[in-house]
């Protein structure tokens, strides 16, 4: 196999365009990765490797010494995830797994941690429950506060841009050089965007984590998680906590996460500008009340959005004009899945007030998915006729 080309070098021209060539180059080399060795690297896929034990020699060695601490299939998704995050990367059996395992990994007794009061909400749960109670102080902040935060005296601050489900947006870059100054760790929870929309350890963070179960797989059928980081040192802990506890992804499912990676970039490509041309759509829609889109200029923190991510995204916030209208919507789109998750080839919705979220009632956020782009606004455009 011929050598795969170094990545080029930014130019005369602007930092954009290179990031975008950047990663377009990133996702080439993912595609031909063969590191899982078959014969003359014949096979295309990974093989799915069943199995608790391997043979040993006398003297082990290595990561394949027993199935807690190695396994090939983990290792070619895993490798094909440095790829794309330019960062070591170590797998786990779902979003939360990798979250938990990057504050296990980490905190002490009196460690001071900041979290995103508009974030994931298991995530605040995790370290209520199980953190607090150890003696780690658990502190919020919303994600538009963020910039005005003071984060001295803090171990961890974790940050999740876009918000989730009002889409706010923090300055990635920003929070991290104050966090640095004032000796913190920065962690950003990146699902929403996925290494090809925005780049958080390009950006100054220490740790990613991503729920993979949601755009970066894809489809909607398995739940998975991974925390990279360019630290060896940060990154050990992880890989040294996965190791102890057991908190491992099954081979099959690691699998299907690197089948549906593969397609990421054609999917979240058509997603995003699908998802820019529906929120461009329903903000001139006399149904629509709002439209919250970073990548609308109406967006309250559209230049940031322009600076930080790729593009605006594939989730959309709207409101209508209450909660029957919006479970009405809802149930009269036929390309709109009721659910509550997202980032799935399918588009969904849902209308957050019914999980308690501080959004009127007639809130819904929109997942677009992979479906052509006027059908999918056909669809949507007639059921907000008849909501
Ligand atoms: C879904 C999600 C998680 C949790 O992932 P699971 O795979 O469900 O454990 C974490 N963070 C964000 C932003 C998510 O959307």
């Amino acid at each position: 196999m011929p050598a795969i080309p170094p990545h080029d070098t930014p130019h005369d021209d602007d930092a954009r365009a290179y990031a975008e060539r950047a990663n377009a180059d990133r996702f080439a080399r993912l595609l031909h990765l063969s590191t899982h060795a078959t014969p003359n690297n014949a096979a295309f896929g990974p093989p799915i490797v069943n199995t608790s034990i391997y043979a040993l020699p006398p003297q082990p060695s290595g990561t394949y010494q027993y199935a807690r601490w190695g396994n090939p299939t983990w290792t070619a998704l895993e490798d094909a995830l440095a790829v794309l995050e330019d960062a070591e990367t170590i797998t786990f059996p779902s979003g939360m797994a990798a979250i938990a395992a990057v504050f296990y990994s980490l905190l002490k007794p009196g460690d001071r941690v900041l979290l995103p009061s508009d974030g994931y909400y298991t995530t605040r749960i995790c370290a209520d429950k199980y953190f607090a109670p150890m003696g780690v102080i658990v502190e919020t902040c919303a994600t538009a506060a963020l910039a005005e935060h003071d984060l001295a005296g803090y171990r961890l601050v974790m940050i999740e841009t876009p918000s989730n489900p009002a889409l706010d947006l923090a300055d990635i870059a920003d929070v991290c050089a104050r966090a640095h100054a004032a000796g913190a760790l920065v962690v950003v929870d990146n699902t929403t965007m996925t290494p090809l929309g925005q780049r958080p350890l390009d950006l100054g963070a220490d740790i990613v984590v991503s729920a993979d179960t949601k755009a970066l797989n894809g489809h909607s059928d398995v739940l998975f998680g991974h925390v990279s980081s360019r630290s060896e040192e940060l990154i050990g802990g992880v890989r040294d906590w996965r190791r102890v506890v057991g908190a491992i992804p099954g081979p099959h499912e690691a699998w299907l996460v690197h089948r549906g990676l593969e397609t990421l970039e054609v999917r979240f490509s058509r997603m995003c500008a699908s998802a820019l041309t529906i929120a461009q759509r329903l903000a001139t829609h006399p149904q629509v009340q709002s439209v919250r889109y970073p990548g609308l200029p109406s967006h309250p923190a559209h230049e940031l959005a322009q600076r930080q991510m790729h593009s605006g995204g594939s989730l959309i916030a709207l409101t209508l004009a209450d909660e029957a209208s919006a479970d009405r919507f809802i149930a009269a789109c036929p390309y709109l899945r009721p659910a509550t998750s997202f980032g799935g080839v399918h588009s969904s919705a849902e209308r957050r007030a019914r999980w308690g979220d501080a959004v009127a009632p007639g809130f819904i956020r929109l997942s677009v998915g992979c479906e052509p782009t006027e059908a999918l606004w056909q669809g949507i455009a007639t059921a907000l006729d008849a909501a």
